[in-house]
C-alpha cells in the first residue's frame, strides 16, 4: 500500500520475491547472492519490479535464503538485500545481522524511503546503492508519493556521515528528468561529498510500459558532470 510501512505478516522474518544465487553486477567488484524483498511504498512509473511492490508477492522466506547462504559459505563475498524496497520489511535487520554473522559482507539497494530503518541497518552494512530519483524538491513527480525527497535526502546524509561505501544512481527517462535536472542532481551530489554516481538510461523491459519508449545516450549527459566524481558511469538501467 503506498505510504505504508510493510511489516509482513505471520511469523516469517522475510517475504522474498526471488533470489539470485550468484551475481557479479549487483555489487560492483563483488560476487554476491541477491535477495529481492517484496514491498515498496513508492510508485515510480519506470519500476522494473512492479510485481514486488506488494509484500504479498514475497513467496519465499528466510529459510530458503539461509539454506542457500549456508551452502555458499566461502564461495561468495557478500549478500545483497534488494527489492522492491528491502527496508520495507522490519525483519531485514535481523536477516542482515545473521548473514553477517555467517561471514558474508552485506550490501543494500535502497530508494531511501525508510530513514529510521536505515539507521538501524547501518551497523550491519558494508556497501549501499542508493537511488537518487530527482532533484529533492521535485522527487514526488517521479515517486508519486508525497514527501519522498525529504526521506531520500535524510538517507543520503546518514550514509555520508556514516562513511559507508556508497554508490548513488539516477534512472533517467526524458519525460521525467530534463538534462538540467540531471545537472542539478549531479552538482548537488558532488557538493555533498558523493564520490560515485551512475546515470542509468531508462529501459522499458519489465516495466508496465506506461512511459513513452524513449531513452537517453551518454552524449545527453551535460558536459563536465562526470568530472565531479571519482567514479562516474553511464549505464543501461
Ligand atoms: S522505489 Fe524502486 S521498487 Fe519502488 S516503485 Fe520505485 S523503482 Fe520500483
Amino acid at each position: 500500500m503506498p505510504g505504508a510501512d510493510c511489516q509482513g505478516s505471520g511469523r516469517r522474518l522475510l517475504h522474498i520475491g526471488g533470489i539470485t544465487p550468484f551475481s557479479t553486477v549487483d555489487w560492483p567488484g563483488k560476487l554476491a547472492c541477491v535477495a529481492f524483498l517484496a514491498g515498496c511504498p513508492w510508485r515510480c512509473p519506470y519500476c522494473q519490479n512492479a510485481a514486488l511492490q506488494s509484500v504479498e508477492a514475497g513467496e519465499l522466506g528466510e529459510d530458503e535464503l539461509f539454506a542457500l547462504l549456508e551452502a555458499r559459505r566461502g564461495l561468495l563475498d557478500g549478500m545483497v538485500f534488494s527489492g522492491g524496497e528491502p527496508l520495507s520489511q522490519a525483519g531485514v535487520i535481523e536477516a542482515m545481522r545473521r548473514a553477517r554473522e555467517m561471514g558474508f559482507e552485506i550490501g543494500l539497494h535502497t530508494c531511501g524511503a525508510f530513514p529510521e530503518r536505515l539507521a538501524e541497518a547501518l551497523p550491519h552494512l558494508d556497501w549501499v546503492g542508493l537511488d537518487v530519483k530527482a532533484p529533492w524538491d521535485t522527487y514526488d513527480q517521479v515517486t508519486r508519493v508525497p514527501g519522498t525527497g525529504e526521506k531520500a535526502l535524510r538517507c543520503l546524509t546518514m550514509l555520508l556521515e556514516a562513511g559507508i561505501e556508497l554508490e548513488t544512481r539516477t534512472t533517467w527517462h526524458p519525460a521525467l528528468l530534463s538534462a538540467n535536472d540531471i545537472a542539478t542532481i549531479g552538482h548537488d551530489l558532488a557538493s555533498r561529498g558523493v564520490r560515485t554516481w551512475a546515470v542509468q538510461a531508462y529501459r522499458s523491459a519489465g516495466t508496465t510500459g506506461e512511459l513513452p519508449d524513449e531513452t537517453v545516450y551518454p552524449s545527453d549527459v551535460p558536459a563536465g558532470l562526470a568530472d565531479l566524481f571519482d567514479h562516474f558511469e553511464f549505464r543501461r538501467a
